[in-house]
Parts: structure tokens; C-alpha cells; sequence
């Protein structure tokens, strides 16, 4: 009797044993597709700099006695160097954010500070384009995070805003304290006048390399890594990342993340010193 009960209760437990087992299999499997396509892209991205600049080089030598020719290839070398150091450190950094837990050191960190310094990134860009870039709202704001990777996420936010805007336009940075169910929260919005996003690349625009137009994007240097990037460090943090746009009109990306004192709340624990 006992052994009839025994294994009437292990049967149903070793069939979602396997049923698991097949699950994590898929998900394996999948994860190996994602991590083979991500190679593949990757080499396809550092391909296309590298072969313009084998071209160029036997241009610039073909070119020899013609120094005005000499300078404009060199000067189209420079810029797919550019672009291939924009890609190497992009990709660093979003290896960076996936391996390393940010919440092991994290800390309160000034909203201000993140939001000064993501200025400070594009004002040569800005400039030259005679963008004005303005922020309110940010004083006595703290997230709970990793410094770094905070300040990457908001100044590819930053960055993507002033590439994609016209000249002579405005970029506006806005941070709120919202209460929330779950602990009170930190906004900060990304507003540019800029060429706006399609609902359709809405959905994609998060992926690694996604580009809504390869050729305006890699113009700017960019490299389709950077909202990934962004992505990646809300998650990682509790927080999310979404956009609003019209097109032809501009759009918003907000980046909403856990504040510090909320944190700090939430987990008043020996094991948690704050
Ligand atoms: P990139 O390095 O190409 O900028 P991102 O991952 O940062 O890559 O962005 C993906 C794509 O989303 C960009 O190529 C661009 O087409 C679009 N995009 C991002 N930010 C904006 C923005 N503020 N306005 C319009 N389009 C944007």
C-alpha cells in the first residue's frame, strides 16, 4: 500500500521533472540561437568598417599624387575608425551590463549628477548643431543603482535624442518622484523635436543592432547597441525603459527606476546595510 502511494505521488513529479527538463532544453536551445545570430551580427557590423577602410587605403595609395584626393580619403578613414572604436566600446559596455549584477555595489545616486553628465557627452554634438539641451526637476532625486551603468542608460537616452533631432531644436531632460504600490519611483524623461519613431520600429528599436535607418544611424556613429543597452540596465535595476513618438513630430523615452529612499525602505535588514 505504501509503495503504490509512493509512487503514485513520485509519477506525476517525474513527469514535470521531464517536462521541465524539455523546457529548460528549449530555452537552452534558444539561447543558443540568440547568442549565434548576436556573433553573427557582430561580425557583420565589424566587417563593414574594416573593409571601407582596406578600400580607402588602397584608394588613399592609388591617390598618391593627388594630395587633395589623399585628404578626403583619409578623412572618410577617420570616420570608420570612429565608428569602429563606437562599436568595440558599445559592445564592452553591454557585455558589461549583462554580466555584472549592478545592484552588487549599488548606491543612492544623484539624479542631477546622471543627468549633468549625460549633457556634458553630447555638448560638443549639441553645439555644432545649435541644439539646446535644458533640464528641471532633477534636485534632491536619487535612484537606487549602479553609477555607471545609470549614467551610460541616460546618456545613450541623451545621445540618441540630439543625433536624431534636426538642428536648431530643443532637448528637454525632465525627473519626477512618483509614489507607487510597489515603492516610490524616479522619472526621468528624454523629450527631443527630432525625426520621431514609426509604431512599427517602436517595437523593435530595443533590439541589439536594430537600426530604424542603418544608413542616418551609422552617419551618427551609432551602432544599434545603445537603446539595448539602455534596456538592459532599467531591467537589471527593477526599473523599464519605453518611448512615445510621432512621427515627423519627436519623441520621449522615460526611464522610470526604483529611488533610493525607497530601496532603503524596503530593505531595512541586517543583511542590507544602507
Ligand atoms: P543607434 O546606435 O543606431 O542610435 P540605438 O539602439 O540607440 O542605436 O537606437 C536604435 C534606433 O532607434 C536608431 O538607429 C534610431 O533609428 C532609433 N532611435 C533611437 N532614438 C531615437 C530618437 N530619439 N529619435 C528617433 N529615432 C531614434
Amino acid at each position: 500500500g505504501e509503495a503504490l502511494a509512493v509512487s503514485a505521488r513520485v509519477a506525476p513529479l517525474g513527469s514535470r521533472l521531464v517536462l521541465l527538463l524539455v523546457e529548460d532544453l528549449t530555452e537552452a536551445r534558444r539561447i543558443e540561437a540568440v547568442r549565434r545570430d548576436f556573433v553573427a551580427n557582430v561580425s557583420h557590423e565589424l566587417k563593414t568598417p574594416v573593409g571601407a577602410l582596406s578600400l580607402l587605403s588602397e584608394a588613399v595609395m592609388d591617390a598618391a599624387e593627388d594630395p587633395e584626393a589623399v585628404h578626403r580619403f583619409a578623412g572618410r578613414m577617420q570616420i570608420e575608425a570612429t565608428r569602429l572604436t563606437n562599436l568595440v566600446q558599445e559592445l564592452i559596455d553591454l557585455s558589461r551590463v549583462q554580466n555584472d549584477d549592478p545592484l552588487e555595489d549599488a548606491e543612492p545616486v544623484r539624479v542631477d549628477e546622471l543627468v549633468a553628465e549625460a549633457i556634458d557627452r553630447c555638448r560638443h554634438q549639441a553645439s555644432t548643431k545649435q541644439i539646446t539641451m535644458a533640464a528641471g526637476g532633477t534636485a534632491d532625486l536619487h535612484v537606487w543603482g549602479n553609477r555607471g551603468q545609470l549614467a551610460a542608460a541616460l546618456g545613450n537616452l541623451v545621445e540618441n535624442a540630439v543625433n536624431y533631432s534636426p538642428a536648431r531644436t530643443r532637448v528637454g531632460i525632465a525627473a519626477r518622484h512618483i509614489a507607487a504600490p510597489g515603492g516610490a519611483l524616479i522619472e526621468i524623461a528624454v523629450t527631443d523635436q527630432g525625426i520621431g519613431i514609426s509604431e512599427k520600429d517602436r517595437e523593435r528599436i530595443f533590439e541589439r543592432f536594430y537600426r530604424v535607418d542603418p544608413a542616418r544611424s551609422r552617419a551618427t556613429g551609432g551602432t544599434g547597441l545603445g537603446l539595448a543597452i539602455v534596456k538592459h540596465v532599467a531591467a537589471s535595476h527593477g526599473g523599464e525603459v519605453t518611448v512615445w513618438s510621432a512621427e515627423g513630430q519627436g519623441s520621449t523615452f522615460t526611464l522610470r527606476l526604483p529611488e533610493a529612499g525607497a530601496v532603503r525602505d524596503r530593505d531595512r535588514s541586517p543583511h542590507h546595510p544602507v
